[in-house]
């Protein structure tokens, strides 16, 4: 087995970056760092700080191997990148994919240290890759290959609730974090707070109500916010308001089929989906609950009854719309698609869809792109939630619900004496319930995304040479991940 940790700071970091890329090769770590470089000219950081806080910090490469339920051995590769360890601990999901790259583990644990400082989520960033494609291993197989991943981490201290908490990305979900943190657990007997080393947990492994959804719901909240500015929705030529923006959506999987849902039920409408097998099509709006459905029994989105097969995945991406909405892989826009977008409107639910060389040429359009390291960020905000339910041991509202219950019975009572009015049971019911577990984590979520998105507006107007949101999300960032490292003392 060749196992590698690599540790670089400062400087260090970023030449290591460079001395591992193959040519040809994307390298998503270089693009996120030119956004940082951007965004690094509207502060005046020294440049050792801003090198500090750009390199990623530690990077741990591990193969092993996999016997096969046909007697063979494969070689399995996989990653684990810690990005910052200005506030610990270190959090980023697990992707699984055929097409994982080191460049690419280290760009996503960068978005999640920047993302992290936007929303407030008291972690630095970090990422985890497994180079496989999920769909050609058993269930058996990919339970062994995620518990020896975890092994792995354990043995090298790269997972623990105060050192470093992976989540689902794309290809993992709550099965493979509950094989985590059983694996995690069964290494470590009798550490309290052992169920704290990963968050995405079924809710019977201790995981928290509202975590699954969280990405999309959060991707709704910001495009809400974004419609409801009516400055920001003159300024594209749309009307204020979600209610009938026309929405395409790619990538029908946890992110995509979420955030589909709520902006749906918000009022918008879903003309088009897409998906690998290709794109379906329909004016009068999709439900994406059917078109899954349908997907599972057929194999496909394609042939949804009352729809229209497009030519092509790509195909979708460049229809007539208000709201686009990548929720798949990185590197969707380039240079080449990028001038025949038509969406008034990107909303980036996967990390890293739109390439330094797409961003001018929205801007140029008047595309207003919603970044990713400010809309996909409800996922980590809700996995913050979670992580604090496993270290206090007990659920939201366990403690206030009835309590708050009473409080407003009473209120509601004194309201029907001073008014003479009589509440029906329902309206009872309604008012008077105490928050439980999903009320709070949803309205938490709710503010995070709300103040975030303002957070971003503001930073516009204190530096109108900021060319778009994402920047201004870059800026905050720096600033938030600088002043942590100036509290320290490291840097004056
Ligand atoms: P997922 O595996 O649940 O879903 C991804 C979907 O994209 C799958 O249905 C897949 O078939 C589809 N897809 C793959 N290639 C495609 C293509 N070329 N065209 C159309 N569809 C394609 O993954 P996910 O968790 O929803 O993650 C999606 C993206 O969102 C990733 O970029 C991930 O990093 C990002 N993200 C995820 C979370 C989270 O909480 N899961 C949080 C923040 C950001």
């Amino acid at each position: 087995m060749l196992t590698e940790v690599r540790t670089g700071v400062r400087h260090e970091g970023a030449s290591l970056v460079h001395s591992v890329v193959m040519s040809g090769q994307p390298n998503f770590f270089e693009e996120v760092n030119k956004s940082f470089d951007e965004a690094a000219k509207f502060t005046e950081y020294p440049a050792g700080l801003l090198d500090q806080i750009r390199c990623c910090n530690s990077v741990y490469r591990f193969d092993f191997p996999l016997r096969r339920q046909n007697g063979t051995i494969e070689v399995i590769h996989a990653w684990r990148a810690e990005h910052s360890h200005h506030k610990m601990p270190v959090k980023g999901g697990i992707r699984y994919s055929s097409g994982v790259y080191e460049e690419e583990v280290m760009a996503l644990a960068a978005l999640m240290t920047y993302k992290c400082a936007i929303v407030d989520v008291p972690f630095g960033g970090a990422k985890g890759g497994i180079k496989i494609e999920p769909r050609d291993y058993s269930v058996e197989e990919l339970e062994r290959i995620t518990r020896r991943y975890t092994h792995e981490l354990v043995k090298k201290g790269f997972i623990g609730p105060g050192i470093d908490v992976p989540a689902p990305d794309y290809g993992t979900g709550e099965r493979e974090m509950a094989w985590i943190a059983d694996t995690y657990a069964a290494l470590n007997p009798g550490q309290l707070d052992a169920m704290g080393c990963v968050t995405g947990k079924p809710v019977t492994q201790g995981g928290v109500n509202g975590r699954r959804e969280a990405t999309g719901r959060g991707l709704y909240f910001a495009l809400r916010e974004a419609c409801a500015h009516g400055e920001l929705m003159k300024g594209i030529g749309l009307s204020p308001g979600l209610e009938g923006k026309r929405v395409v959506v790619q990538g029908l999987g946890n992110v995509g089929f979420h955030a589909a849902k709520f902006c749906r039920e918000g009022g918008a409408t879903l003309i088009a989906i897409a998906e690998r097998e290709g794109a379906i099509f329909s004016e009068s709006g999709l439900d994406e609950n059917a078109v899954f459905q349908h997907r599972k029994q057929t194999g496909s989105i394609l042939d949804f009854p009352g729809a229209k097969n497009l030519a092509s995945t790509a195909a979708a991406l460049e229809l007539e719309c208000d709201v686009l909405l990548p929720a798949a892989l990185e590197g969707v826009f380039t240079a080449e698609n990028a001038p025949r977008i038509k969406a008034r409107i990107i909303l980036e639910g996967a990390n890293g869809p739109t390439t330094p060389e797409a961003d001018p040429i929205f801007r140029e359009k008047g595309i207003l792109v919603i970044p990713d390291i400010y809309c996909n960020a409800g996922g980590v905000t809700v996995s913050y939630f979670e992580w604090l339910k496993n270290l206090s041991h007990v659920r939201f509202g366990r403690m206030s619900k009835r309590h708050e219950q009473a409080n407003e019975l009473t209120m509601l009572k004194a309201i029907e004496a001073a008014t003479g009015k009589r509440f029906s049971d329902a309206e009872r019911a309604s008012i008077a319930k105490g928050p439980d577990e999903a009320d709070l984590v949803n309205s938490g979520l709710e503010e995070t995304m709300i103040s975030a998105f303002h957070d971003l507006l503001e930073t516009r107007r204190r530096h109108p040479g900021v060319p778009d949101l994402r920047i201004a999300a870059f800026v905050n960032a720096i600033h938030k991940v600088a002043r942590s490292y100036m509290e320290l003392g490291i840097f004056p």
